[in-house]
């Protein structure tokens, strides 16, 4: 009571999380801002119309609407409504509650998810955890407060395409039109209740080419440590999300320069403090975002499997140089790599079993001679060890020739693998990957996976771009 009585004077003085309520909102016409019904998804629209026959208020919000404004196909669409999980739920057969700090219900038409959430209070005396992280984000609310807890202002559009209005209650159009990204309310508050927020920063600054509005941006370096506290399933959602969003490596940069990076994951400091590390993951970092631009999809595990291939790599070079067989000591490089990583980021284990394939596959496509190549034509992810095989050719870990012969013995009649086969013994590289000759780095560098691992001894191949 007294808490309340507080809250309520603090608010009045512009402090608390009500402070950033505006009950009145900017009205626009879609059609007078250059968006048309007609690029919102049938699903979406088709979400819509049932809510708002059933009485209730149904808007088209978020990235949705934002990539529209900007001129952007988006991504997905996303929908506000003032009916209850319950309510939504009980209207369209195929959808489904999903979460629970944050409930919002899945409608599923054929491929397409529409994200249906009821809005939400700002809550005075919300359950946090003792940074102000908040712990529960389910009591229902009016539009006005549902727009003031959302993150960004050009986040806060709600657009109604039948009706064709757009209300803006915390002058996203203008943020827009400046590109400024600015979050609603008291930035260190709106970060600390939820961190994931600055994550957000990072991703929307890289995809739409915006700048961080001054505000905003001041209080991240100091709360950056808070990313830590993140659930590790959340993390690896949001991290998913920064590697897909079509401008990967701009995010990571983003998140370097915001001081971000650290402990978010060892991956991440490890691909952006050493350069060594560097060239690998921006390539495969580029074909992500060539995928994602040309609309094709990304295997998380094919992705993640790049990404830790460094560290797996090296820790395989240095069991291998200690007398360590090859085969059992990639097996245990892997599980090391993937026992760290766990306890940060929840990768879930469906990618590590896939990650693990693609890297146990590696050591396979060095071996060119008797009936090895061909048992691996026969390997349910041949697919997918070869796409990274390439990717470490690419990368200048192996010779452009072990990938040519691959490319090549995949399309060949049986003679011309035969005679493939043949060719690659006589060059004697049958053994490993590639000519051992020429070496990227001079002695002396010191490091573990250069030097002897190139004399025809297992394990990772020496560099020969
Ligand atoms: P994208 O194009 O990546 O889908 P988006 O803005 O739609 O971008 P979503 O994660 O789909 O991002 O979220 C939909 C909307 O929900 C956001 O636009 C924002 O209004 C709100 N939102 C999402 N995450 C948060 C958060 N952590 N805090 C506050 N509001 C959020
Ligand atoms: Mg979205």
């Amino acid at each position: 009571m007294i808490r309340r009585l507080i809250d309520r004077l603090l608010n009045r003085k512009g402090r608390g999380p009500r402070a950033a309520i505006r009950e009145k909102a900017r009205e626009y016409k879609g059609s007078a801002l250059g968006v048309a019904s007609v690029s919102v998804s049938d699903a979406a629209l088709r979400t819509c119309e049932t809510l708002q026959k059933a009485g209730h208020q149904a808007w088209v919000v978020g990235g949705g609407v934002r990539d529209l404004l900007l001129g952007l196909r988006p991504k997905d669409f996303d929908v506000a409504t003032d009916a209850t999980p319950e309510q939504v739920r009980a209207l369209f057969r195929r959808s489904r509650v999903i979460g629970r700090r944050f409930q919002i219900v899945h409608v599923i038409f054929g491929r397409e998810t529409i994200e249906v959430s009821t809005f939400r209070a700002i809550q005075d005396d919300a359950e946090t955890d003792e940074h102000g992280r908040v712990l529960r984000d389910n009591v229902w609310g009016s539009q006005p407060e549902d727009a003031a807890r959302r993150d960004f202002t050009i986040n806060a559009l709600y657009y109604d395409p039948h009706a064709d209005r757009i209300l803006d209650y915390h002058d996203g159009v203008r943020d827009l039109k400046k590109r400024s990204l600015r979050i609603i309310g008291d930035p260190e508050q709106r970060f600390r209740e939820d961190p994931v927020r600055m994550l957000r920063v990072a991703r929307f600054v890289a995809k739409l080419g915006f700048t961080i509005d001054p505000g905003t941006r001041a209080p991240i370096r100091v709360l950056a440590p808070l990313i830590s506290n993140i659930p590790s399933a959340r993390l690896f959602d949001e991290m998913l999300k920064l590697l897909v969003s079509g401008h990967a490596m701009a995010c990571l940069h983003e998140l370097r320069r915001e001081g971000l990076h650290q402990g978010m994951m060892p991956m991440l400091d490890m691909i952006l403090e050493q350069p060594d590390g560097e060239r690998f993951v921006t390539t495969a970092l580029e074909r992500t975002d060539q995928r994602v631009l040309a609309g094709k999809t990304i295997s998380p595990g094919f992705l993640f499997a790049s990404l830790l291939w460094q560290p797996v790599r090296d820790r395989w070079q240095r069991a291998v140089d200690a007398g360590e067989p090859n085969i059992p000591a990639l097996s245990t490089a892997i599980d090391t790599v993937l026992d760290e990583q766990a306890e940060q980021l929840a990768i879930q284990r469906r990618h590590m079993a896939d990650m693990r394939e693609i890297w146990m596959l590696q050591p396979r496509f060095e071996r060119r001679s008797g009936r090895t190549p061909y048992a691996l034509l026969e390997h349910i992810r041949l697919r997918a060890g070869y796409d990274f095989l390439m990717l470490r050719c690419d990368a200048g870990e192996l010779s452009a020739e072990l990938g040519e012969w691959w490319t090549e013995f995949m399309d060949a009649s049986p003679q011309e693998r035969a005679a493939l086969i043949a060719r690659a013994s006589e060059q004697g590289s049958s053994g490993g990957g590639g000519p051992r000759k020429r070496r990227r780095r001079s002695r002396g560098r010191g490091r573990a996976d250069t030097g002897d691992a190139a004399a025809g001894a297992p394990g990772p191949s020496a560099a020969a771009g």
